[in-house]
């Protein structure tokens, strides 16, 4: 027998699976989608097996025998298999990188098997041997033994069970427990034969007898039967009690879900919406739908009401959340409606409980997964519905390689399952509302809130003329006066620091001097805590210098807005008022975040001063006030999504106030009023955003009239950069078709990260038929040559942003 293996050596330039024999005695043991350790050069690797087969075109004699399998049953379905290959064709990865991804980190690293007996009764003499007084034994007996197969068959039918222990960080979470035997006849007869000193025993027997369950933590024995350790130690030597291991899952979430989810009646525009999603679910149509609806309109109900009816059919369902909505509230809503039939996937949990999460998927016994972009992954056998909320954002698109877009993934699930996929959004990206204006998706819209509140009143400040009138704090007189009226109602406010990793920074007042990260062309962020000065891109910190590293000046002091500066100048002007602060510096440790979300929401704070990380998700009927600091700072960044990325946050800031009973109001100070991302978001006004956008985009040739295309080249030598990427520019140029335009060499925006200087070319074309094979060589070239010299090169078809 023959296995194609997959093998985990990214450098090599060649991506291809690799031949190998499978031993007799693993004969049995080998399926697709499971991972295996094979030799390949004088090392042993990992490999996923995407092939079995008889016959091979390569000389069996320079065959190599597979080494082991690694997995008894195979981690990566039928349908992931066929979804891996599509990726790398995609998006230029290699196919190892695409399965890799598509696993949870516990499984990447290596883990120990073990073997456990569940029903002796049906285990053949020599296995029961093999085991002799234990019930436990490493996958590797059974291996050394050739008893795989015996082995293999009893775990199907469930007479032997396989526990994967997590060497290090995730180990399958076990509690220890102790059970009474079966045989109650030679319990008593054990009772009977305690001599009289023995009262402990007897107590503690006549005890386990009397209860209702037969399986107990020592914690429970020693305190209800008021027994000591030793006691019960006792009774295992007697083999009246077991000891046993219990497999459990990690406890996520501390929330208690006692509180009954009420069902709302959905309102008119929800029905019909409602209406088309559910028949495409009657028809098996694949259709992609663009969910377009105000903040608050109820889309999450709709998406609710898609995932029962999956469920309902005994289909799963796939619900994304971008990682920062991922909040306790959103959770909550899913968990209330579909209590343990959801797994819940974000970066906040351990790789542990991630690890637990995927199993309770893998196992079947999870309907539903609500979690971040790479539970788009999900292995799920039978989907109903795929739904991605707020589509629009970019936390949907990996950065690194695999560059996947979680979108297309889904569309591409869709397709194999026969389900439909809802995209939804307030403010759609450019490229779906496109779509949908195409028919290639279908929209669907709600144009109303759901509890039929107004929409906040939107006020838009001029910054400048606050200036010019002699305002130099970064509270405009509006927004003070709102703040101090909403403080003496004792209603919540929402304050947001539109944040730019850069935008608090040392500044020389001399000579103009911005203190920079050594390695990486970005200036450094000022902390607070400790005067330091730290690189957000590679982690480099320092401390605040006392003079200018140029000019020696002294007046060398922190410039710009940080949420700290921010916090005190609210302490200054509203000493009364209590303020919780959320941004990277508050939520650095787990659960932080829940914390800092439930005190507010307990009412015991005035305040939320937060940056992106508060744009999303909340939901807190107190809040009626919400001032946005600083509209401009996403306005003016070199890059093509810059208007609509500030549109969407307005949009989405906006959306905090006035959610339910109470009315919102909003300020936005800006010192750009006139801009057109700016000026439709006061109204929520998407449509016209869109049109004005869309002629942007046409007249500068960007998505989605023009699809773009960036390759990046770095190295640590300044002119080897610029060399490969005109190297690779004009190879470019010379092998595309001429329509397609290819642009640069240029220096990126930012144009060192972690000393590495960068440079890249864009693409953009309408049709290139030649793109995918042409790149394909290029990264050829690239990887059995430029990558000798040093050389990084990366492709990126679909990228969310250009700096
Ligand atoms: P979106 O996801 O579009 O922002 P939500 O689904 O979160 O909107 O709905 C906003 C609020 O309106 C929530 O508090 C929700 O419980 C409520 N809601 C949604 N649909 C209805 C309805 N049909 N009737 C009454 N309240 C509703
Ligand atoms: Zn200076
Ligand atoms: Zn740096």
């Amino acid at each position: 027998m023959i296995v194609e293996v997959i093998v985990d050596v990214a450098a090599y330039p060649i991506d291809r699976p690799f031949d190998y024999v499978v031993p007799g005695h693993l004969e049995d043991l080998v399926e697709r989608g499971s991972r295996v350790h094979v030799p390949f050069g004088n090392r042993k690797v990992q490999g996923f097996i995407t092939n079995i087969k008889r016959e091979t075109e390569v000389d069996r004699s320079k065959l190599k025998e597979v080494q082991s399998i690694i997995d008894v049953e195979p981690v990566i379905t039928e349908e992931l298999l066929k979804l891996s290959k599509w990726m790398t064709k995609k998006t230029l990865c290699y196919e190892i990188d695409a399965l890799q991804v598509m696993l949870p980190a516990a499984l990447r690293a290596s883990y120990k098997k073990n073997i456990k007996i569940l029903d002796p009764t049906q285990l053949e003499k020599e296995i029961l041997e093999l085991f002799g007084r234990k019930e436990v034994l490493p996958y590797e007996a059974f291996e050394k033994s050739g008893m795989l197969k015996m082995m293999k068959k009893h775990l199907i039918e469930g007479s032997l069970e396989l526990e994967n222990v997590i060497k290090q960080q995730a180990r399958v979470k076990t509690v220890t427990k102790y059970t009474l035997v079966d045989d109650k006849d030679f319990v008593v007869g054990q009772l009977n034969k305690l001599t009289k000193q023995a009262v402990k025993q007897k107590e503690l027997i006549e005890w386990l007898l009397a209860q209702e369950k037969t399986s107990f933590t020592m914690q429970e024995l020693i305190q209800a039967a008021n027994v000591s350790n030793a006691t019960v130690n006792t009774l295992i030597n007697k083999k009246i009690l077991v000891k046993e291991q219990e497999e459990v899952y990690r406890e996520i979430t501390s929330l208690d879900y006692q509180d009954r989810d009420n069902h709302v009646q959905l309102t008119v525009e929800q029905e019909t919406a409602l209406s088309h999603i559910t028949k495409a679910q009657n028809n098996e149509e694949n259709t992609t739908f663009l969910l377009h609806g105000i903040t608050g309109s109820g889309k999450t109900e709709i998406y609710l009401h898609a995932i029962e009816k999956s469920i309902a059919e005994g289909k799963q369902a796939i619900m994304l959340v971008p990682e920062i909505s991922l909040t306790p509230q959103m959770t909550r809503r899913f968990k209330l409606r579909f209590g343990d039939q959801v797994a819940v996937m974000h970066s906040g949990l351990s790789t542990g409980e991630k690890f637990d999460e995927w199993r309770k998927i893998w196992r079947g016994e999870v309907m539903v997964v609500v979690g971040a972009r790479s539970a788009v992954f999900a292995p799920f056998k039978n989907l109903g519905v795929i739904i991605l909320d707020e589509e629009h954002e970019s936390s949907y698109k990996q950065e690194d390689t695999p560059r996947y877009h979680a979108r297309d993934v889904a569309i591409w699930r869709s397709e194999f399952h026969k389900c439909p996929v809802i995209l939804g959004s307030a403010t759609p990206s450019l490229e779906s509302y496109a779509r949908a204006s195409k028919g290639v998706y279908t929209l669907l819209s709600l144009s109303m809130r759901a509890k039929e509140q107004a929409l906040p009143t939107v006020n838009i400040v001029d910054m400048r003329a606050e200036l010019k009138s002699g305002n130099r704090s970064m509270f405009s007189l509006p927004l003070a006066d709102a703040i101090r009226e909403k403080l003496e109602m004792k209603e919540q406010i929402v304050l947001f620091l539109n944040k730019r990793g850069f935008s608090s920074f040392v500044l020389c007042r001399d000579c103009g001097t911005v203190v920079e990260c050594d390695q990486c062309d970005i200036s450094l962020t000022y902390h607070r805590e400790g005067e330091r000065l730290k690189c957000h891109y590679c982690g480099h910190e320092e401390p605040v210098p006392q003079e200018c590293p140029e000019c020696q000046s002294e007046h060398i002091r922190f410039f710009g807005t940080g949420t700290q500066k921010v916090e005190e100048e609210i302490t200054k002007l509203f000493p009364y008022a209590r303020v919780l602060r959320m941004d990277v510096d508050t939520t650095r440790t787990k659960g932080s975040h829940e914390r800092i979300l439930k005190k507010f929401g307990d009412g015991e704070a005035d305040i939320l001063l937060g940056t992106q990380m508060i744009a999303k998700g909340l939901d807190f009927p107190n809040i009626t006030l919400v001032g946005v600091l600083n509209a401009d700072t996403t306005l003016h960044i070199a890059d093509f999504r810059a208007a609509e990325k500030t549109f969407q946050l307005m949009t989405q800031v906006s959306g905090r106030a006035g959610r339910h009973d109470k009315e919102g109001v909003v300020y936005i100070q800006t010192y750009t009023p006139e801009h057109y991302a700016i000026e439709y978001s006061k109204d929520q006004l998407y449509e016209p955003f869109y049109h004005n956008e869309m002629i942007m985009r046409k007249q500068y040739e960007y998505p989605p009239f023009y699809f773009v295309t960036l390759v990046q080249v770095t190295h640590e030598n300044v002119l080897l950069a610029a060399e490969y990427a005109k190297l690779a520019t004009d190879w470019l140029r010379d092998n595309l078709s001429s329509t397609s335009m290819v642009i640069g060499p240029t220096a990126s925006a930012i144009s060192k990260i972690q000393n590495r200087y960068r440079y890249q070319c864009l693409i953009k074309y309408k049709k290139e038929p030649l793109l995918i094979e042409k790149l394909q060589q290029l990264i050829k070239i690239y990887r059995t040559e430029w990558i000798k010299k040093g050389v990084v090169l990366t492709v990126d078809l679909d990228p969310s942003t250009i700096l």
